[in-house]
């Protein structure tokens, strides 16, 4: 009882210190992997706005950066641009189709068409003359911006076609003043988005995505132009943002590995499952941890009670030698059958306690790895007849009775006859201790699948099948009221087994409560030494 609260103490404070912080870590990590995946969404989510924003700057930087261009060989002409020069540049340049130059009422603007493009130059002059018409309110506005210090540009639709490969734009911005122009000299380039996109844009995302982005533009809800990585792929972008430049362009990026909640989730059920294993992990180690705490417990109350039983053990047989041999000793004993009697007691706990000290030295040396065996080719029968002449005096004198059966077929075998001998003796005296009313005692040898055996047999006590496989464990005693009546150190059956592992042999148990025991040792044909 005693026992058992202990071990229990032990479990549950093993259950605080082990199982409590991984269950607390396990939950802390639940909500914190939540936490911490929102916030890698949230920084993921920024960090794709960021790109789409440099990418819309940078379109911006390239236009601003053809209009500084453009102004310059309008100034360095003294207001009339080089054609020359602006045809070298539109060469330079394969995104822009044509180039017009206009005074802001002008009804001849001067318009140069790419090589690049097919754009003619009727159609051109019609496109925008029909599309400034209708904004007239736009070149004075544009003016107004650069008298104030900033050049706008801004995107005119020139063919409403609802094709974007046909799409025209022009991209208008008022030059610097000269000094004998009245009204506001204007200029624009014509270009089409798709090629524009194809042609600046594409070559900027290969930089940016590094293989880790799926970038990609899209004409309204179509992806315009169409991306290498294919329209499938495009329609899971989620994330988008208008083209400055260009309205009814959308710039939209996506991570290449899939959506971030994909990784997020993905990153959660490993998690999870680490959380788990480690869960589990730590669940064996408490529970083996627990278990050899009990084992060491057990061990050590057994250890406590040895040593009790030991000395009982020790001090029994000889306060009866002493007395035994005191009584004798004063000559008061009459009759030599007395006398006759004493003796054999006195030698009877002799005999014992040399038992006991033998078993107590055996075990210590099988403990300490030094018990030698010595082998040779012996018979069992042998060995069991010497055991017996010595012992079946004693069995007599206890009560018993007792049958000897001999296989007389057996031969030789490699053992060590006197351990042989201590394991059939320690098998009788527990025979002897667990018998009670019925006192039967049966020895026999004899051959089963080509294997020498020996048996003991009693009427006694039982053994309940919940302890036959501890009663081999050292200093292990059953606790029930009978034991606790008899002698014993907890030892006896520790060798049997000891000797016989040393022999290759096995012990078999047949055993029933309240009916008796069957030990049966059975050898191994071979030599051990
Ligand atoms: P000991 O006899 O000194 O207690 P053993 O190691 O010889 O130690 O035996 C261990 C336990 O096995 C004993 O305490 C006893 O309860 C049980 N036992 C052994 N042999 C028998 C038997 N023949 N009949 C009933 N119980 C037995």
């Amino acid at each position: 009882m005693k026992k058992d609260k202990t071990v229990h103490k032990i479990g549950l404070i093993l259950l605080l210190i082990i199982l409590l912080p991984a269950l607390a870590y396990t939950v802390y990590e639940f909500t914190s992997l939540n936490r911490n995946e929102k916030l890698i969404s949230e920084i993921y989510d920024q960090q794709l706005e960021t790109i789409l924003f440099s990418v819309n700057q940078y379109s911006w930087d390239v236009t601003n950066s053809w209009v500084s261009r453009i102004s310059l060989l309008y100034e360095e002409g003294g207001g009339h641009p080089d054609r020359q020069a602006c045809r070298t540049f539109l060469e330079s340049q394969p995104a822009i189709g044509a180039l017009v130059f206009s005074p802001g009422d002008s009804r001849t603007p001067e318009v140069l068409i790419s090589s690049h493009t097919d754009l003619k130059q009727d159609s051109l002059l019609y496109l925008l003359r029909r599309a400034l018409g209708k904004k007239q309110a736009l070149v004075p506005k544009l003016d107004r911006y650069k008298k104030a210090g900033y050049r706008k540009i801004q995107p005119v639709l020139l063919n409403d076609s609802g094709d974007p490969g046909r799409e025209l734009f022009t991209l208008l911005f008022v030059l610097n003043e000269q000094a004998d122009s009245t009204r506001p000299f204007i200029a624009g380039m014509i270009l089409n988005p798709g090629t524009f996109i194809r042609e600046v844009l594409w070559p900027k995302f290969g930089d940016l995505a590094a293989g880790r982005f799926n970038i990609a533009t899209f004409y309204n809800d179509i992806p315009y132009p169409p991306p290498a990585f294919g329209p499938e792929t495009a329609r899971k972008i989620t994330q988008r943002h208008a083209l400055w430049l260009f309205p009814r362009y959308f710039l939209g990026i996506r991570l290449a590995s899939g959506t971030i909640e994909d990784i997020a989730r993905e990153r959660f059920h490993i998690n999870l499952i680490f959380i788990g294993i480690l869960d589990v992990v730590l669940l064996f180690a408490g529970w083996v941890l627990y278990r050899s705490i009990r084992r060491e417990v057990q061990l050590a109350r057994m250890k406590s009670d040895f040593v009790s039983n030991v000395s009982h053990e020790l001090r029994t047989p000889l306060s009866l030698i002493r007395m035994f041999a005191e009584t004798l000793e004063m000559g008061r004993l009459r009759t030599e059958e007395k006398k006759k009697q004493y003796y054999h007691i006195i030698s009877q706990e002799t005999e014992r306690l040399t038992r006991l000290v033998n078993n107590i030295l055996n075990f210590s040396r099988m403990e300490a790895g030094r018990k030698q065996y010595h082998f040779e080719i012996n018979n069992l029968n042998r060995v069991v007849e010497e055991v017996l002449d010595i012992y079946s005096f004693h069995l007599q004198n206890e009560g018993f009775e007792f049958s000897l059966d001999l296989d007389k077929t057996l031969t030789g075998i490699s053992m060590d006859s006197e351990a042989v001998s201590e394991a059939l003796i320690n098998l009788l005296d527990n025979s002897i201790k667990y018998s009670q009313t019925e006192k039967f005692i049966a020895v026999r040898t004899g051959m089963r699948d080509g294997r020498a055996f020996l048996e003991v047999e009693d009427h006694g006590i039982g053994i309940p099948p919940r302890e036959r496989e501890h009663i081999f464990d050292k200093f292990y005693r059953i606790s029930n009221g009978l034991v606790h009546n008899t002698r014993g150190s907890g030892l006896g059956l520790t060798l049997v087994r000891h000797i016989m592992d040393a022999h290759h042999g096995n012990i078999e148990l047949q055993s029933t409560e309240g009916k008796g025991s069957r030990f049966r040792l059975l050898f191994n044909p071979g030599r051990w030494n």
